[in-house]
C-alpha cells in the first residue's frame, strides 16, 4: 500500500555527559533500520574507543584538507577539538531509505537545519546542571579541567534547544529512551515521508 521515500535525518545533541551516547546505543540495538554517522575529529581517542566505530581519529591537517574538499556536511569546532560529519556518508545512508542518526553540537546542528529542511532534530536535556557535573565525574572519562570546560558550554547549548524540534528529558533513563524511541517511530508515520504503491 505505502512505502518510505527516503531515510530520515535525525539530529540528536545534548551537554556532553547527559545520557546521549547510552540513549543512541540501545537505539540503534533495538530499532531496525536505523544507523549512526560515524564523526571525524581531531580529538584524540578515549579508553576503549576505536577508529572507524566510535569516530574516524584524524590529525588537524587531514581534517582541514577535508574541510577545503568540501567533505563535510556539517563541522564545528567543540571543546577545543574539530569534529565533522562525512557528507558522502549522509547522502549515501539516507538515498537507500536509511534512517540515520547524527550525535552533533548545537553548531552543528544549526549548520545541518539549514541544509537539510527535512531534518529532524532532538535535544535531550540534563535534570539539573549538578547532576550533569556528577555524571560526567562518575563516567570517568576525563579530567576535572575538561569537565569544568564542558560545563560552562553546557549552559549556552541548554540556551540554543529551541531549534530543535522535540524535547526529552534525561533524567529517568527508560522514560527518556521511551521518548525518544516513540519521536523516531512517529517521524516515520508522517504521510509526506510515504509514497502510495498501490
Ligand atoms: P553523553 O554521550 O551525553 O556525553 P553518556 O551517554 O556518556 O553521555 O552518559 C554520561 C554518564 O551518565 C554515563 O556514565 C552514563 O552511564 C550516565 N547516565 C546516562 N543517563 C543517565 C540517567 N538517566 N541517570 C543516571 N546516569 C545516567
Ligand atoms: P565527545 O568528545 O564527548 O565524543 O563529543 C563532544 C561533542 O562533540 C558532543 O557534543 C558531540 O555531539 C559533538 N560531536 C560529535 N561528532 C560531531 C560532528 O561530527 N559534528 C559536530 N558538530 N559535533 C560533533
Amino acid at each position: 500500500m505505502f512505502s518510505r521515500k527516503t531515510g530520515i535525518l535525525f539530529v540528536i545533541s545534548a551537554p556532553s555527559g547527559t545520557g546521549k551516547t547510552t540513549l543512541c546505543r540501545r537505539l540503534l540495538k533495538e530499532v531496525d533500520g536505523i544507523t549512526f554517522s560515524i564523526s571525524y575529529t581531531t580529538r584524540a581517542p578515549r579508553k576503549g574507543e576505536s577508529h572507524g566505530k566510535d569516530y574516524f581519529f584524524v590529525d588537524r591537517k587531514t581534517f582541514e584538507k577535508m574541510i577545503k574538499e568540501d567533505a563535510f556536511l556539517e563541522y564545528a569546532c567543540v571543546y577545543g577539538n574539530y569534529y565533522g560529519t562525512s557528507k558522502a556518508f549522509v547522502e549515501e545512508r539516507l538515498s537507500k531509505g536509511e534512517d540515520l542518526i547524527l550525535d552533533i553540537d548545537v553548531q552543528g546542528a544549526k549548520q545541518v537545519f539549514e541544509k537539510m529542511k527535512d531534518a529532524v532534530g532532538i535535544f535531550i536535556f540534563p535534570p539539573s546542571i549538578e547532576e550533569l557535573k556528577k555524571r560526567l565525574i562518575n563516567r570517568g572519562t576525563d579530567p576535572m579541567e575538561v569537565i569544568e570546560k564542558r560545563l560552562k558550554e553546557a549552559k549556552w547549548e541548554i540556551e540554543q534547544a529551541g531549534m530543535y524540534h522535540y524535547w526529552v528529558l534525561n533524567d529517568d533513563l527508560e522514560k527518556a529512551y521511551q521518548a525518544l524511541k516513540s519521536v523516531i517511530i512517529a517521524e516515520r508515520l508522517k504521510s509526506h515521508r510515504l509514497k502510495r504503491t498501490t
